[in-house]
């Protein structure tokens, strides 16, 4: 959406200086839209504006001189980041530079700006898993009646929600947007940007552990969400979830309502899963509300997306979708990548879950992988941020996955004997290795063979860090 008209006006939003250089106001007097903003200079487009950001290793406004190459309208930067040279390169192509304190404040004002315009309902999703999976599930819902805007990716922290609100326009009849966090101050930060009118908490686990410093700072970094959801609005949580009350005690102390979801079909949650049968395909199960009920087909496994359906199913409800049009669009969904994904190679079943991983995320793809049929492997990478429990994390999950039937595991990592470990306190066959290319070494022939004799199911994950899809392309273009 139009921000401003002028070069001036934008640096007076902004509380910023507009570089000397203005003769005769050409190029100075220019619309500047939202969605035009641009925080990369490598693939900065004619006509985009240029937020040159700082940050501890870089200053973007070292790269002004390819942004005036490419034709950007002009540039915001840090004041004083600007050398002699580059300013007189400027000054000499009349493009208008604006100094500020902070350009990442900066950015954030202007995504304000652009959020205060928009006037349609706006979704906020947080929690430690789940958010991209709710926040892609619930866009395909609503997106079948209406046009839906969802973060791009992942664009959930303090410079990606700016960047995710800035996109936002006069077409999109809703937004639903992903906040992330990995310290106490993140949620509440980006969610008093966002203002939505229903803020989701999938769940709080321990995801970033280490970072956040304890388990209670993530239910209450989580329960930040509750401080920006807009007055008479919504919050939907998750009953099952441990620090449920936590976060209906924060709720009581705002006036909003609470919808709560329970995917252990507790008769007190609004929303309710009943009679769940899932399968390595996917997962059946009802939807049961006070007033009616319905039946959902999701194409995607694992319990957790039960979890996640209910959670869209609370929102889109609230949004005045009706049961009915809320079961098509989950029944026709078909998930996220490098989540959950099967690919099958005859008698080989790759689930792709590389795209991350934390304790609660790895144990639900593996009760999965223990309903499929056949031999089952685990191949698991690192998870990262754990801090000081990372060992024991990890030992857990390897336990966890013999105690589940997986049939063989291998992991690679620094904390890779730590999996093997729980592998062999629980009982199971496994293997160590410090890399993934030692790892495929051992992997590939123990595929061959098991595949010679009858179906097999490889899950694949790790933390972003870890890259598991590495792996994933390995077994997959394997001949
Ligand atoms: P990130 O913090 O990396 O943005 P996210 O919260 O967006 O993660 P997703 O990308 O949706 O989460 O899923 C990450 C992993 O968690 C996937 O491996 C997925 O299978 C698993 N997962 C998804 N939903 C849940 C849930 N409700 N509970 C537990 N695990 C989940
Ligand atoms: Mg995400």
């Amino acid at each position: 959406m139009i921000l401003a008209t002028t070069f001036d006006q934008l640096a007076q939003l902004i509380e910023g200086q507009l570089s000397a250089s203005n003769p005769d106001g050409h190029r100075f007097n220019v619309v500047i839209d939202a969605s035009t903003i641009s925080t990369d200079s490598r693939v900065l487009k004619p006509g985009q504006l240029f937020v040159a950001l700082k940050g501890p290793q870089f200053d973007g406004a070292h790269f002004i001189d390819q942004a005036i190459e490419l034709k950007a309208l002009g540039a915001i930067v840090t004041q004083g980041s600007l050398t002699a040279e580059l300013k007189r390169s400027a000054d000499e192509h009349q493009f208008p530079v604006i100094e500020v304190g902070n350009t990442l404040t900066a950015l954030t004002q202007l995504a304000e700006l652009n959020r205060a315009k928009f006037t349609y309902p706006v979704v906020a999703v947080t929690g430690s898993s789940g958010k991209t999976s709710v926040k892609e599930m619930l866009s395909a819902v609503l997106g079948q009646k209406q046009l839906a805007f969802a973060t791009p990716g992942n664009l959930n922290n303090a410079i990606g929600v700016p960047l995710s609100v800035l996109k936002l326009n006069q077409q999109h009849r809703i937004a639903v947007l992903e906040l992330g966090a990995s310290g106490i101050g993140e949620i509440l930060h980006t969610v008093s940007l966002v203002r939505p009118d229903i803020g989701i908490i999938t769940n709080a686990g321990t995801a970033h552990l280490g970072e956040f410093g304890g388990y209670n700072n993530i239910v209450s970094a989580k329960g930040e969400m509750i401080e920006g959801v807009t007055e008479g609005g919504v919050i939907i949580l998750n009953y099952d979830d441990p620090a449920f009350e936590i976060w209906c005690e924060r709720a009581a102390t705002r006036h909003i309502r609470i919808v709560s979801f329970s995917a252990k079909g507790n008769d007190c949650a609004s929303i309710r899963a009943k009679n769940i049968s899932t399968t390595a395909q996917g997962t059946v199960f009802d939807i049961e509300l006070d007033s009616e009920s319905g039946s959902i087909e999701l194409d995607v496994a694992g319990y957790h997306n039960v979890e996640n359906a209910l959670a869209v199913t609370a929102a889109a409800l609230k949004l005045g979708m009706k049961l009915d049009e809320v079961q098509q669009g989950l029944n026709g969904y078909q998930g996220v990548k490098g989540r959950l994904q099967r690919i099958e190679c005859g008698n080989l079943s790759v689930i792709d879950d590389s795209y991350n991983a934390n304790p609660e995320s790895i144990k639900a793809a593996l009760s999965v992988l223990s309903q499929c049929a056949g031999y089952r492997i685990a191949v698991l990478g690192d998870m990262a941020e754990l801090g000081a429990d990372a060992p024991e994390l990890h030992h857990s999950v390897g336990q966890f996955a013999a105690e589940h039937s997986i049939d063989y595991v291998f992991s690679s990592g620094q904390f890779s004997t730590s999996v093997l470990q729980g592998v062999l306190d629980g009982a199971g066959c496994g293997e160590a290795f410090t890399t993934k290319t030692e790892l495929i070494g051992a992997l590939l022939p123990r595929l061959s063979e098991q595949a010679s004799k009858g179906q097999v199911t490889v899950l694949v994950k790790g933390s972003r860090s870890s890259r598991m899809e590495d792996i994933v392309e390995t077994i997959t273009q394997r001949k």
